[in-house]
């Protein structure tokens, strides 16, 4: 008798025409390459290189000794939902209640909570690009619709009032960013985000779900976000999270703070998803947040350097086309140039997926196409890495361009 048991059943719709995380899928494949011995420089993976810092950990084992073994409430646990009530009053000026902040298994989840709360199929979700990759399949996964506006490295990669204000329609539920940008590293100004909140006035149905998860990585005098512009903080969600300031990427514990009906929604969402995040998590979340930042200066220090590091690297090459953003770990260089050309050892670079995948064949260094990101020009590398790393990865992309010819 065979055994006629498919190997397979179909698959959902939803999941079959998903992309996969361009970001993760990258990291995999320099992964991959690691572990077969070869020398990659790996710059894809958007997360810092350091460790959580020491009271931070400490602070997880003593809540595991403590008993916080055990599920916490949905929308977090008090202590760390009024740490963070805390910290937006103290570092924003923004002034919440504790009812008001739900706290995720990472920023990713806040995402997906926020998409599956706010969204029915069709409504419309404007992500100025470069958007960070997962904004765009999170919103579809909740059947809404991404609204693009296109913007250039000229423009420092930042939309403007008046060409988001063009795409808005009565659809349009809200408006996605991150700032300090994944994955250009531009950052919006005071003066920026004012002009955006006054386009919003004439808007009334539009909220903004502003990602500050790079808040503390920002080599500007300060960071600002809308839901402090007039009229704002009741229309605005704020995400943030532990990954990038904390150096907790493994954590998984991100936050949104916004108004009661949205943190409500979540909330619900939630509950029925993945009950909390972990408990002792949470625990040594609030100490993070309530501690002593040098950990987190020392960090932002060595990424100002890297960044100009890195920089005056690329600036070296011909064709390549760099700003210099002012937070986050990434720069978005214009590749474009490049396109059309084939290498000496015959690789046809055609475009900005090509360009990612020839220099992870030809230099090993791990890149991520722009593609992902909303942007055909341009490939992100991460510099959070080390000099020797970022100073040996730019030797072998000069080495690699220099050779399409
Ligand atoms: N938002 C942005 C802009 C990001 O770059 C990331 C990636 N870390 C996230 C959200 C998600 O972060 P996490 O889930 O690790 O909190
Ligand atoms: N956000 C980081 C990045 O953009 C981590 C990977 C991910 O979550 O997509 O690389």
């Amino acid at each position: 008798m065979t055994n006629s048991l498919p190997t397979s059943l179909p698959l959902s719709k939803l999941v079959t025409e998903m992309q996969e995380s361009a970001t993760l899928k990258m990291a995999k494949m320099a992964r991959e390459l690691k572990a077969q011995g070869k020398d990659v420089i790996d710059l894809s993976l958007g997360e810092p290189d350091f460790d959580t810092p020491v009271h931070i950990k400490e602070a997880a084992k003593k809540a595991l000794d403590d008993g916080y073994t055990k599920y916490t409430p949905v929308n977090g646990l008090l202590e760390l939902r009024q740490a963070i009530v805390n910290k937006l009053a103290r570092e924003n000026d923004l002034h919440y209640t504790v009812n008001q902040i739900v706290v995720s298994n990472g920023a990713k989840q806040s995402v997906y909570n926020l998409c599956m709360a706010l969204l029915d199929p069709g409504d419309e979700v404007i992500l100025p690009a470069p958007y960070w990759v997962s904004y765009a399949e999170i919103v579809k996964m909740a059947g809404g619709v991404p609204v693009i506006a296109n913007s250039s490295i000229e423009q420092d990669f930042k939309s403007t009032p008046e060409e988001i204000e063009a795409l808005i329609t009565d659809r349009t539920k809200f408006i996605l960013y991150s700032s300090p940008c994944n994955p250009s590293g531009s950052v919006f100004s005071f003066d920026e985000l004012q002009a955006l909140a006054l386009m919003l006035q004439a808007h009334e149905h539009v909220l903004v779900v502003s990602d500050e998860i790079y808040e503390h990585i920002n080599f500007t005098d300060r960071h600002y976000t809308i839901a402090s512009m007039e009229g704002m903080k009741d229309r605005t969600v704020i995400i943030n999270g532990m990954s990038k300031g904390y150096a907790m990427t493994g954590w998984r514990l991100g936050y949104i703070a916004g108004p009661d009906w949205v943190a409500d929604a979540c909330t619900k969402i939630q509950g029925q998803v993945t009950s909390g995040a972990s408990s002792f998590g949470q625990k040594a979340a609030a100490v993070a947040l309530e501690s002593d930042h040098t950990p987190t200066k020392d960090m932002v220090k060595a990424f100002h350097q890297r960044r100009d590091l890195i920089i005056n690297l690329l600036e070296q090459i011909p064709l390549l086309l760099v700003n210099r953003p002012q937070g986050a770990f990434y720069i978005f260089p214009d590749v474009s140039a490049y396109f059309g050309r084939t290498s000496t050892g015959g690789y046809h670079v055609k475009d900005a997926d090509d360009m990612s995948l020839y220099l992870l064949a030809e230099a090993r260094v791990s890149t991520v196409s722009g593609v992902a990101f909303g942007n055909e020009k341009c490939i992100r590398l991460s510099y959070a890495t080390s000099d020797e790393k970022l100073k040996d990865a730019a030797e072998r992309i000069s080495k690699a361009l220099s050779i399409l010819i």
